[in-house]
């Protein structure tokens, strides 16, 4: 009963997501979840971006069971075959040469800080800054909190990790002012998730890339959210027509077991010799079966075409709503299938309960944008109902 599990959570579960939404999913199947009651909702957040497969996905769990029964875990004091082959895998589908993996998001991150610093560190120079972006979100461990440009995350935490500051998204002179000969790397999402689906400007971007490469600055792109198809294509660096120098990647990766990358171009990557990073679980036979199932299924099904497919046609019937509902919905923002679409503040909240109420699953950014990141394989069909439910919310309030 759901009731018994929030007594549980409450009494014993640490209360750092407070408040969750009165739902306890017992099974998923493509975009639908059902709750332990027998309710049907509609995943348009896939678990934040994360189960691009939708749920259940019978390739995929075909693949776990059959990794489950061979191997899980050997440590990587061994040679991996799953693990080598994701890395190609990655490599061969990027502009990056060599991958690392890890267990998370923020981890990933906190080794492309650690490739960064190192990087300087054995040509000798005391570059050690990092900038990254107001508005930013790059994880819950302490590296990454510094680098997350919202002070609510950092706040409590300071003295933060020295050597972070933030600037000013999509504003290049913001950068150029804050760069100093100690600057290793500038950090950007290219679309800023967390904080609502902003899209930093191509040309931004561009110029970035530019202005690092004639500094010797390392451009970083945190691809976590927006990597693996999310866009459109498989990576968004792609989309903007920019190679970073290292790039990391997690949610979708696993398409639900955790397993998170970082991935970099050799003259870099070469930086990290036996002994200077390394983790137990990272990579492991099981997480980079998934991996490999994951790329292996979008190949398959053409999940990043539909991913841009999908995306546009939904976007497109979200911008006609944002006509008709011009004064109750300000904007649609977004590529591929992470949209985001932002209220008047008082709408928002009730707009997000509202869909719930209809069973449809969304998440509400800062309070005034839904974001929506549903599985990569939804069809047209799915798109309209997710289109359909938000006409009908927007009719009532
Ligand atoms: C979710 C997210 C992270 C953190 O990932 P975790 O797996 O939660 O550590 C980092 N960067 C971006 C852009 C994210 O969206």
């Amino acid at each position: 009963m759901l009731q018994d599990i929030i007594s549980l959570d409450k009494k014993y579960y640490m209360n750092t997501f407070g408040d969750r939404l009165p739902v306890c999913f017992e099974r998923g199947e493509g975009l639908k979840l059902y709750a332990d009651n027998g309710d049907v909702y509609y995943d348009f957040l896939g678990g934040i971006a994360v189960n691009a497969l939708g749920h259940s996905h019978p390739v995929f769990i075909k693949a776990l069971k059959d990794q489950l029964d061979k191997l899980i875990h050997t440590s990587s004091l061994y040679y991996i075959e799953n693990q080598a082959k994701l890395a190609q895998k990655l490599v061969e589908s990027s502009c990056a040469d060599k991958a690392f993996f890890c267990n998370s998001g923020a981890e990933a991150n906190e080794a492309a800080f650690k490739l960064a610093k190192i990087y300087f560190y054995k040509k000798g120079m005391d570059r050690y800054e990092i900038i990254s972006l107001d508005h930013s979100f790059h994880g819950r461990t302490l590296a990454a909190v510094a680098a997350t440009g919202q002070k609510h995350y950092q706040k409590p935490y300071e003295p933060l990790t020295p050597g972070f500051k933030q600037v000013a998204p999509n504003s290049f002179e913001a950068v150029e002012e804050a760069v100093t000969d100690k600057t290793a790397a500038v950090m950007i999402e290219l679309v800023q998730g967390e904080s609502g689906v902003h899209p930093m400007d191509v040309e931004y971007a561009k110029r970035l890339r530019r202005f690092c490469d004639e500094k010797g600055i390392l451009l970083i792109v945190d691809e976590v959210q927006t990597g693996m198809g999310r866009l459109g294509k498989l990576f968004a660096h792609e989309l903007y027509g920019i190679e970073p120098d290292i790039f990391t990647c997690a949610k979708a990766l696993g398409g639900g077991i955790p397993i998170g990358a970082m991935c970099a171009k050799d003259e870099i990557a070469s930086a990290f010799e036996p002994g200077d990073h390394g983790t137990t679980f990272g990579g492991n036979p099981f997480a980079t079966a998934a991996g490999l199932a994951v790329f292996d299924i979008y190949e398959k099904e053409g999940l990043v075409e539909n991913s841009a497919k999908q995306g546009r046609y939904l976007k497109d019937k979200l911008l006609r709503l944002a006509e008709k509902y011009s004064g109750k919905i300000t904007e649609v923002r977004g590529m591929g299938l992470l949209i985001g679409i932002e209220l008047r503040p008082e709408l928002a909240p009730v707009v997000f309960r509202r869909l719930f109420e209809k069973k449809f699953l969304t998440s509400l950014c800062k309070g005034v944008t839904i974001r929506i990141a549903p599985p990569l394989n939804i069809t047209s069909e799915e798109a309209d109902m997710f289109a359909d439910a938000l006409d009908s919310v927007l009719s009532e309030v």
